[in-house]
């Protein structure tokens, strides 16, 4: 069910104990959101605690509070009265979702999440999902702190690319500035993201030197095996380097994270990739979403090289 802003500051205000969670695989936003949030709730006197069921990529662990992020153990319980999802539906939780039966309040700015189940705030238009924790922070009365907003100004970075992308709107630059004042270092945030192992390098030439190119080049691919893929902890931005090439419409990594297990990127500059993700189980935004692919590497190209082929042709 679809509800306001107020209506789920309402939520918030009325609960006791709160559950936050965001997606697996965590990006930027899912841990600065969620970081932002739970400091927001324990200002206001409300215990809050954070659970993501998977490991974190290094260059986000400077955040602050990052330490108090806790992974759920088999068969673990949670007492909660809130479980707050964000920046993702409730099928991309991994076993936080055993933690409580406390309802969902999920907040979210993902085009394919239809709210099945949960209450759902969602703004399609919203770069991140810390730009509607920041707008959130108003509905609580709840000060931003230099804290607060090092983490919210993260998510914004992050899934717009540094303000790049075409999900950067005058508001999300207005929030951003609101952040500046408010104590954020956006260089001290640039550095850390920017930071990659050296193996992380040699991944990422690995992957260039994997280059495919598919229908009459509108279509570029990467492909990373497990041998590869196990010796670093994110593909963060590999993918923007071939979305690059000026005949590319579609650009697409496939990694292989485990045997059978391959997750998908896409990125593009006009199709409508988050239908195309979608079809294949996943989800996202117009211009980058995202999959799982339970195959082995060489079927899950073929897979995504005909699902995109499909898409371009119409
Ligand atoms: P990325 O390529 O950076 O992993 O993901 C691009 C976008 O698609 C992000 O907004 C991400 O949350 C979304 N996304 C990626 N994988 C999946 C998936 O398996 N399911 C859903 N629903 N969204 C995904
Ligand atoms: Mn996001």
């Amino acid at each position: 069910m679809l509800i306001t802003l107020k209506e789920a500051a309402e939520k918030i205000k009325a609960a006791n104990k709160i559950l936050i969670t965001a997606h697996v695989q965590p990006d930027g936003d899912a841990i600065g959101s969620t970081l932002a949030l739970m400091q927001m709730l324990q200002s206001l006197g409300k215990p809050a605690q954070i659970f993501i069921d998977d490991t974190v990529r290094k260059n986000l662990h400077a955040l602050p509070h990052f330490e108090e992020i806790r992974r759920p153990v088999d068969g673990e319980k949670f007492d909660a009265d809130l479980m707050i999802v964000l920046d993702t539906s409730i099928d991309r939780l991994g076993n936080v979702r055993k933690l409580t039966d406390a309802p969902i309040l999920n907040i979210d700015h993902h085009v394919t999440n239809s709210g099945e189940g949960v209450e759902l705030y969602v703004e399609k238009k919203a770069a991140a999902t810390c730009e509607i924790v920041f707008k959130l922070a108003r509905e609580l009365n709840a000060t931003i702190t230099p804290d607060i907003a090092t983490c919210l100004y993260t998510g914004l970075a992050t899934d717009t690319g540094f303000f790049q992308f075409s999900n950067t709107r005058a508001e999300t630059l207005a929030v951003a500035s609101e952040l500046i004042r408010c104590g954020v270092s956006p260089h001290f945030i640039s550095e850390q993201l920017e930071s990659k192992s050296l193996a992380e390098v040699r991944g990422l030439s690995a992957a260039l030197n994997s280059l495919k190119m598919f229908y009459g080049d509108k279509v570029a691919g990467m492909i990373l095996d497990h041998a590869t893929a196990k010796t670093f902890d994110s593909t963060e931005g590999f993918i923007d380097e071939i979305r690059v090439i000026e005949t590319v419409d579609v650009a697409f990594l496939i990694t292989e994270k485990a045997p059978n297990f391959c997750r998908v990127s896409m990125r593009s500059k006009g199709v409508d990739v988050s239908k195309i993700a979608a079809r294949l189980g996943g989800g996202g935004h117009i211009r980058a979403a995202g999959c799982t692919l339970k195959t082995t590497l060489d079927e899950a190209e073929k897979i995504l090289v005909a699902a995109i082929g499909n898409a371009i042709r119409n």
